[in-house]
This record gives C-alpha cells, sequence and structure tokens, in this order.
C-alpha cells in the first residue's frame, strides 16, 4: 500500500526525505520571486532540506534571461497554482 518511494537522506545517510513545501525565494532577472509553497524534501533525522530538482528547473524555465516573453505582459506566470503533488521527482540529482 505504500507506494511513496524511499529517498535517503544524503546528509546523515540514516534518515529519510519526506515530501515537504518551503518557502522558497530567489532573484531573477533583478526582480524578487517568492514562493510560498515550493516543493521541497526534508529529511525527518537531521532536518536538512532539498528543494524539488523538477520544479526549481521549471521556475528557471519561466524566468530565464532568454525568455521574450517578459515583453509580453498580458500573461505571468502563476507557480502556485501548478499541480505539484503528482510531479516525479528524484531528489538525489543535483543542478
Ligand atoms: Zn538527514
Amino acid at each position: 500500500m505504500n507506494n511513496e518511494p524511499f529517498y535517503p537522506c544524503q546528509e546523515c545517510k540514516v534518515g529519510t526525505l519526506h515530501r515537504d513545501y518551503a518557502f522558497f525565494f530567489t532573484i531573477q532577472g533583478g526582480q524578487p520571486i517568492c514562493v510560498p509553497d515550493f516543493p521541497a524534501w526534508t529529511c525527518d533525522l537531521c532536518g536538512r532540506r532539498d528543494y524539488d530538482s523538477v520544479a526549481l528547473t521549471k521556475l528557471q524555465a519561466i524566468f530565464e534571461p532568454d525568455h521574450r516573453s517578459r515583453q509580453e505582459q498580458h500573461q505571468s506566470p502563476k507557480i502556485a497554482d501548478q499541480d505539484h503533488t503528482s510531479v516525479p521527482v528524484d531528489p538525489q540529482v543535483h543542478i
């Protein structure tokens, strides 16, 4: 019944990473970006937190400097509305 994959913590090697959501803040193109519920993984033992690599990639794709949609202001990205519950992730991937 347990269909949640097991991800060992890279920090303490003993704990297990659990799906979590954390406040994420970054600056992209001089604009402060705040995501209150950013997908992350938190170790149940040492508390180490890794932001979800897939979500980070998506965020970078939205705000990448070469993205010309900044000139088209009729549609702004809504990160918080994305469905982040069914995204397959691998917390061991580091970019
Ligand atoms: Zn740990």
